[in-house]
């Protein structure tokens, strides 16, 4: 690909130059709305940081006193509100080559003439393909941190969560735990009911473990039978007794197997984050607790004890 000097070096006259100048000059300090819309809007994928700009540069030209965008992007709810109130609606739903893209609804205390209704719906085409692009960006972020068979966020979720709890609990003296399980003879599961029953178990179990954890906890597919559970503000005695609920919230699954009923039960390695630790000691500390749990019987929670 060449590069932006190479290629003024291979095509620009110095009268060229002057006109691209001159061009550039007034595209940069246009007080044309649209251009100026659609080149703020260029600058990010951000759909936040897009609708601001959309709410600025909207409000510049016809004032109003609230903005809501609102839109379901894959299993989330993104709203963006700016302002308070005003009894008089405009909605649109911002609608490309038959996808919804989310709908746009602006609020005022005066009602809005003709005039400025169209001047709004001008403004949202202009900003419809960009607002286009952030959806699908977040849609392509989401996917890349979600694991495919379960739902749940993915190791790689997780590796970023890590680092963030990492500098958060440096920074702040918090408290973070974490918990690996490991579903146990998993293997056994898939050889004599096959890979089908196996994959329904590990949605079921990884369902069962969100459902099982407090909100502000977080669920993750650590590996192919092995899950990981983070939580903020816990000490690893809590951590213990959370591993422990899981684990029998695990225990009790039944799986009807045309006739005869599977259950399945799960290991836990349970540790605390060490203030000044890499995320990858934490871990290794949790998997030598799940070690242990393995090799003194299963279907327990060992704790690696960082205190006294
Ligand atoms: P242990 O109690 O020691 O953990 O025994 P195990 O059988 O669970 O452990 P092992 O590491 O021997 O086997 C893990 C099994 O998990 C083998 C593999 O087929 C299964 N597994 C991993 N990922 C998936 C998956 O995505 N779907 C299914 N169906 N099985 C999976
Ligand atoms: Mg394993
Ligand atoms: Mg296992």
């Amino acid at each position: 690909m060449k590069n932006i000097s190479s290629i003024q070096s291979a095509t620009s006259q110095p009268k060229d130059l002057a006109a691209l100048q001159q061009a550039y000059r007034s595209w940069s300090n246009t007080s044309d709305p649209f251009s100026r819309l659609t080149r703020r809007l260029a600058t990010t994928l951000s759909l936040e940081t897009q609708l601001g700009i959309l709410a600025e540069e909207l409000g510049n030209i016809i004032p109003f006193d609230s903005l809501t965008y609102r839109h379901q992007i894959g299993h989330r709810d993104f709203v963006y509100a700016t302002g308070i109130g005003g009894p008089h609606r405009c909605e649109y739903r911002l609608n490309l080559e038959g996808v919804c893209y989310g709908t746009l609804s602006v609020n005022r205390r005066q009602k809005f003439s003709d005039d400025e209704l169209q001047g709004i719906e001008m403004i949202i085409s202009a900003a419809v393909c960009s607002l286009r692009n952030a959806c699908q960006f977040i849609t392509i972020e989401q996917a890349a941190l979600t694991d495919a068979l379960t739902s749940i966020p993915n190791k790689r979720a997780l590796d970023e969560q890590l680092q963030r709890a990492c500098s958060l609990a440096d920074r702040h003296a918090g408290e973070y735990s974490l918990i690996l399980c490991d579903l146990d003879h998993f293997k056994s599961v898939n050889d004599q009911q096959g890979h089908v029953v196996g994959d329904h178990m590990l949605r079921l179990a990884a369902s069962t473990l969100e459902a099982a954890i407090r909100n502000s906890d977080s669920v993750y597919r650590f590996g192919g039978e092995e899950f990981a559970i983070l939580l903020p503000h816990t000490g690893e005695l809590e951590a213990r007794d959370v591993a422990d609920r899981v684990r029998n919230a695990i225990a009790d699954l039944r799986v009807d197997c045309g006739g005869t009923e599977l259950s399945v039960t799960i290991s836990c390695g349970v540790t605390r984050y060490m203030p000044g630790e890499s995320a990858d000691q934490w871990i290794a500390r949790a998997d030598e607790a799940l070690y242990r749990a393995k090799e003194q019987g299963r279907n327990c929670t060992r704790v690696f004890a960082t205190i006294g």
